[in-house]
C-alpha cells in the first residue's frame, strides 16, 4: 500500500475526502455538522487514546459510538484477532466460534434460546422485525420517539408532537406504504402506549424499544413502564423486541432485559459483542426463531454472517470482562464518579449542565432545566455543545460530536486518563468563555 498518511492536516484530509465520498464520510455524525470545526481523521488509537493525522492525542470518550468497552487495541483482543487472521478471514461455513459467542450471548440472556449473527445492529433490528411480521401475519410496528434502531425503513420514522403520529418518516426515500405501518409514541407515557394497543393492537406485530434509550440524548426508563410495555405486547400477541445493541453487555452481563428484569421476545444486539468489529445478532425464544430460515418460511441470510474475526473480537471481550473481578461495578463507579467531578468543573464557572449516566454511558446536556425526554432538550444546550465541544477537541478530549450522543467509558479509563480528562474539561470550559467575552 502507499504511503496513506502524507497528508497531515484535517483540514486538507476533509477536502479530498469530500471530492470521492458524501460529506467525506462513512456515516453522517462523523462530518461533525452539528459541532464546530472539522472532523479529525484518526491514525490509531490504543487504550483511552485516539491520534490523528495531525499527531493530536485525544482523550476518547466516543469509544467507536458503543462497542470498545475495553478501550482501543486490548492486547489479548489483539492478539487472537491476529491469530485468527492468519487461519483465514471469512470461510462461508459454520465454525465453534459462532456456537460459542452464541452460548455466552444465551446463558446471559435467559429469554434467549436461538441466537442468528449479523452484520449490524441495523441489521439485527431490520432481520427482528421482519421475523415479528413473519410469525404474526401483522404489518404494523410501535416505537418510542427519540429511539434509534438502525436505519432500516420501517425505523427510521419519528413522532411529531403531542399524541401518536402515524407515518413521518424521518428521511426522503422512506416509501410512504412502509412508513405508514409505523406508530412512534412519546417516551415514558404509559396511557397512549395503552389506548393505541387498544384501537391499533390487532395490526400491531412488533413493539420495539431501546435497552436504555441512549441515542437521542439518555433516557433510562422505569423498571415498571418497560415491564408494562411488555406485558401489555405479549397479552396482545405483538412481539415484545429489545434493542439491547448499546446495552447489550453494557450496562451489565444481562443488558437491560436484566437490569428491568424482562422477558422479551426477541432481543438484537450489536457494538459490544464485537468487540470493535462488524457485528449485529438477534435472538429470542425457541418457537419464534424456528421461523427463520432454514428452519421455517423467514428468510435471512449474510456472505460475512458470523465472520470469525468479528466472532473472535466479540468472544476476546467477554472473556476479558469475565476475568476481571467486578467489572461492571468498578466501571459504573468510575463512570458515577467522573460525572461529579465534571458537574463540578461546570459548577465552577455557573456553566448550566444537566447529566444522566447509566453504568459506563453518560450524557451531558447543558441547559439549567432537566430533559426527561428528547423534546425537552434545548437549544441552547445544543449551540453551547458544538462550541464546547471545539474547545474540548483543541484541548485534547475526543468527545461524542452532537449533543444529543452519549459519553463511552472503558476500562481503559484509568484514575489517570480521568483525572487529565478534568484537567483538559475545565481548559476547556475556561478558553470557552474567555472566547465568548471576546
Ligand atoms: C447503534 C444502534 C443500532 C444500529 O447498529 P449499527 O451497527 O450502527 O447498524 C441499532 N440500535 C441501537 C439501540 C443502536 O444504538
Amino acid at each position: 500500500m502507499k504511503e496513506i498518511h502524507s497528508i497531515r492536516s484535517n483540514d486538507i484530509a476533509i477536502k479530498r475526502a469530500e471530492k470521492v465520498m458524501p460529506g467525506g464520510v462513512s456515516s453522517p455524525v462523523r462530518a461533525f455538522r452539528s459541532v464546530k470545526g472539522n472532523p479529525a481523521f484518526i491514525v490509531k488509537a490504543e487504550g483511552a487514546n485516539i491520534y490523528d493525522i495531525e499527531g493530536r492525542e485525544y482523550i476518547d470518550y466516543v469509544m467507536s459510538f458503543g462497542p470498545l468497552i475495553l478501550g482501543h487495541a486490548h492486547p489479548s483482543l489483539t492478539l487472537q484477532l491476529i491469530r485468527q487472521a492468519i487461519r483465514g478471514t471469512s470461510y462461508g461455513a459454520p465454525t465453534l466460534y459462532e456456537v460459542e459467542l452464541a452460548e455466552r450471548i444465551i446463558e446471559s440472556h435467559p429469554a434467549t434460546d436461538w441466537v442468528r449473527f449479523v452484520n449490524s445492529g441495523t441489521e439485527a433490528v431490520m432481520s427482528a422485525i421482519r421475523l415479528a411480521r413473519g410469525i404474526t401475519k401483522r404489518d404494523r410496528i410501535v416505537k418510542f420517539d427519540g429511539c434509534y434502531h438502525g436505519h432500516a425503513d420501517s425505523l427510521l420514522v419519528k413522532a411529531g408532537s403531542g399524541l401518536a403520529t402515524f407515518g413521518i418518516a424521518s428521511s426522503a426515500g422512506v416509501p410512504h406504504q412502509v412508513a405508514k405501518d409505523t406508530s412512534v409514541l412519546p417516551l415514558g407515557d404509559l396511557e397512549q402506549f395503552k389506548q393505541l394497543m387498544d384501537e391499533k393492537g390487532e395490526e400491531v406485530a412488533a413493539v420495539i424499544i431501546e435497552g436504555v434509550p441512549a441515542n437521542m440524548g439518555l433516557f433510562p426508563q422505569e423498571k415498571r413502564y418497560m415491564q408494562e410495555l411488555e406485558r401489555i405486547s405479549q397479552e396482545n400477541g405483538s412481539l415484545f423486541i429489545l434493542d439491547e445493541v448499546i446495552t447489550g453487555f453494557r450496562i451489565g452481563n444481562g443488558g437491560a432485559s436484566q437490569y428491568y428484569e424482562l422477558s422479551p421476545d426477541l432481543v438484537t444486539f450489536g457494538k459490544v459483542i464485537g468487540g470493535g468489529l462488524p457485528i449485529g445478532a438477534y435472538g429470542g425464544k425457541k418457537e419464534y426463531m424456528g421461523h427463520i430460515a432454514p428452519l421455517g418460511n423467514v428468510y435471512q441470510a449474510g456472505t460475512l454472517s458470523g465472520n470469525p474475526l468479528a466472532i473472535t473480537a466479540g468472544i476476546a471481550t467477554l472473556e476479558a470482562i469475565e476475568q476481571e473481578p467486578n467489572f461492571y461495578a468498578k466501571l459504573q463507579k468510575q463512570t458515577n464518579e467522573l460525572v461529579e467531578r465534571i458537574e463540578e468543573v461546570f459548577q465552577k464557572y455557573s456553566f448550566p449542565l444537566q447529566t444522566k449516566s447509566i453504568a459506563s454511558l453518560f450524557w451531558l446536556a447543558l441547559q439549567t432545566v432537566p430533559a426527561n425526554k428528547p423534546s425537552e432538550i434545548k437549544r441552547v444546550a445544543v449551540e453551547s455543545y458544538s462550541h464546547l465541544h471545539f474547545e474540548m477537541m483543541k484541548e485534547g478530549i475526543y468527545a461524542p460530536p452532537s449533543a444529543y450522543e452519549v459519553w463511552f467509558m472503558s476500562a481503559a479509563h484509568t484514575e489517570d486518563i480521568r483525572e487529565l480528562t478534568l484537567q483538559k474539561l475545565e481548559q476547556a470550559v475556561e478558553n470557552y468563555f474567555a472566547r465568548k467575552k471576546r
